[in-house]
């Protein structure tokens, strides 16, 4: 099958053209984002291959489909920022890689949790200009802190895990208790406690209406002062604003964002020679206690050769009419 591969990267081109050696589908690597103008590209191609910052809009949804494509392959395992309506009504296809590794963006959690608390960030730079004063470096023990998990799906479980091994105290909120956390001694409670309660909050649940702003100016208020606060789920659970004030404040003592919700605008490129022109961003990059990685949470080696496996895997289900398990379904519809 032709596949239009949109914001292709050096890795993607690896990874996917390796998993494709078992397949033989016709993979046309672009490296431009798909959006209303770039949608041109798919002409010809049966199917598109997109990551999370692609425009997959009713607008692109439209036009790609007027262009032959049948099926959307999603890289990411968050479709949310597909219009799954706009897609099932123009007959679209939908499949996306449910789980390629927990563990990588459980464990980035965990990275910044740890590089925050101890200030890493600000030690490499001090200790490579040759200050080895340790003013303002202190940080707290993670045994017995209290940490709230948002979001016990596979991410939050194998947050949950690892922070079990720091002898953290564990809460939980979700739509959805996970036993083998209960089994772990994750305590599940009301939101409002377990953001009263967590001297670290961690968001792992998906980008939904319910979702959305879920971290803002009135939950805010319930944080225990000087919380850290960490989202390596999706950019759009911050109220940034509010947050920028609960920082300004105190009540956000450390803040570490693999997601932003901007960050189409500006993450996976390098605009190290542009200005940067989201005010937002910028303010957010001059506090010493906001911690901020470009959306890496997923990139290890290991992720991504599950996501190439399983892209290339679902593209020959559709190609051979299989049922796939990977196929997103508007709620609803089976
Ligand atoms: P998952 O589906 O296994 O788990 C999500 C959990 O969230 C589920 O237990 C679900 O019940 C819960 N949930 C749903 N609605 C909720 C609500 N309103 N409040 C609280 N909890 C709710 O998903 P996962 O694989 O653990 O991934 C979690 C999120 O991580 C994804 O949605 C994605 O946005 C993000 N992610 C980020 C990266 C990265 O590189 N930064 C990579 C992969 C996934």
């Amino acid at each position: 099958m032709k596949v239009a591969v949109f914001s292709t990267k050096s890795y993607d081109r690896q990874f996917l053209a390796a998993a494709n050696l078992g397949h033989g589908h016709e993979l046309v690597f672009l490296e431009p984002r798909l959006t209303t103008v770039t949608a041109a590209l798919a002409a010809g191609s049966q199917a598109v291959c997109v990551f999370i910052n692609d425009t997959l809009d009713a607008a692109v949804i439209q036009a790609i489909a007027d262009y032959g494509v049948q099926l959307i392959v999603l890289r990411s395992a968050g479709f949310n920022h597909v219009d799954l309506q706009a897609a099932a009504a123009r007959g679209l296809t939908v499949v996306r890689v449910p789980a390629y590794s927990p563990y990588a963006v459980a464990e980035h959690a965990v990275a910044l949790i740890l590089a925050l608390n101890r200030k890493i960030y600000r030690a490499y730079n001090r200790v490579r200009d040759d200050n080895f004063s340790l003013e303002g470096l202190m940080g707290f023990d993670l045994h017995s802190a209290t940490v709230g998990i948002v979001g016990t799906g596979k991410i939050g479980q194998c947050f949950a895990q690892i922070m079990q091994g720091f002898g953290c105290r564990l809460l939980a909120y979700d739509v959805q208790p996970n036993a083998h956390c209960e089994a772990l001694g994750v305590e599940y409670v009301a939101l409002s406690t377990l953001f009263a309660q967590s001297d670290v909050v961690s968001l792992h649940c998906p980008l939904l209406p319910q979702t959305h702003h879920l971290v803002n100016a009135e939950s805010l208020n319930h944080f225990k002062s000087g919380a850290m606060l960490i989202n390596t789920s999706r950019g759009g659970l911050l109220d940034t604003q509010a947050v920028i004030e609960a920082i300004k404040s105190g009540t956000i003592g450390y803040l570490g964002i693999d997601v932003y919700e901007q960050e189409e605008a500006l993450f996976f490129e390098d605009l190290s020679d542009t200005i940067i022109q989201d005010d937002t961003f910028q303010i957010l990059q001059s506090f010493p206690n906001v911690l901020i990685t470009a959306h890496q949470a997923f990139f290890t080696r290991n992720a991504l050769t599950n996501i190439a496996e399983t892209t290339l895997a679902n593209i020959t289900d559709f190609e051979q009419g299989k049922p796939s398990l990977n196929q997103v379904h508007l709620q609803g519809h089976s």
